[in-house]
């Protein structure tokens, strides 16, 4: 499962689940570019990430965006082996009848066309090269309904059905199309819910495991997935869940 000699953009790598797949990534021998809206959060990263870390503040719902940090990540890298679409929000917790289409559209704009455009503009230059691997962090809503959460669900499940329909355009081309499943990782992405005793213990008590991850606990499928170890893997999703799909 080692990476050395590979680049890798990890979007959203700036805090939570992307700065622990940067972490690992660098230990296991890739230089990393990480992104983020936040330039400081960017910078509090790199300081922690240290030597092989590069960044670029960007918005992934935005083309604009997707194209500069192409062009900066392949100036830095030289040419980009690994993309991991990370970024992703779920800010309201609103029943459909109370959801306003700006707010479904907030949240499929993040995390359906993020990794859309992400997707085509790495992998435009992945098909060039022949070689690349992409990893997309999805989530259990993809398979199981999550209350409150049905864009959130539309969007991740829309993004491993993207997964396979890349696979079969692309695999004879060299380039691999995947995805890991969280269950419930502490980040701030759940800080509000692990906050509240009510839903923790709810949370809990519906998963297996009866915890939540550590953001490192996601990291080692990346990786995998990322690596030769997985070169004859695409199209597929590795649920890192605590056992949340299984029941
Ligand atoms: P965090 O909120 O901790 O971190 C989110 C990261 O994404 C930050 O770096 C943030 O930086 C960045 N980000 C947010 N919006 C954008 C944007 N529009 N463009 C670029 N970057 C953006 O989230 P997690 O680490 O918890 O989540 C990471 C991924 O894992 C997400 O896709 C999430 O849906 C998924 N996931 C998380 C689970 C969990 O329990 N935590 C469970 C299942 C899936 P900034 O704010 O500066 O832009």
């Amino acid at each position: 499962m080692a990476l050395q000699g590979n680049t890798a953009v990890i979007t959203g790598g700036s805090r939570g689940i992307g700065l622990a797949i940067a972490r690992a990534m660098l230990d296991a021998g890739a230089k990393v570019m990480i992104t983020g809206r936040s330039q400081d959060s960017i910078d509090t990263a790199l300081a922690e990430l240290g030597t092989g870390s590069f960044g670029h503040a960007s918005d992934v719902s935005k083309e604009a965006d997707i194209a500069q940090l192409c062009a900066h990540a392949t100036d830095v890298l030289g040419g980009v082996d690994i993309l991991v679409n990370n970024a992703g929000i779920n800010p309201y917790y609103k029943r459909t009848e109370h959801t306003e289409l700006a707010e479904w559209q907030h949240i499929i704009d993040v995390n359906l066309t993020g990794v859309f455009l992400c997707t085509r503009t790495f992998g435009q230059q992945m098909l060039e090269r022949g070689k690349g691997s992409i990893i997309n962090i999805t989530s259990v809503a993809a398979h199981s309904g999550l209350t409150r959460s049905a864009a959130y669900c539309a969007a991740k499940a829309g993004v491993e059905a993207m997964s396979k329909s890349l696979t079969k355009d692309w695999s004879a081309r060299g380039v691999r199309v995947n995805n890991v499943a969280p269950g419930y990782v502490k980040t701030d992405l759940t800080a509000g819910l692990a906050a509240n005793e009510t839903l923790r213990r709810t949370i809990e008590t519906r998963t297996p495991m009866t915890r939540l991850a550590d953001p490192s606990e996601m990291a080692g499928a990346v990786v995998y997935l990322a690596s030769g170890a997985a070169s004859y893997v695409s199209g597929t999703t590795i649920a890192v869940d605590g056992g949340w799909i299984a029941t």
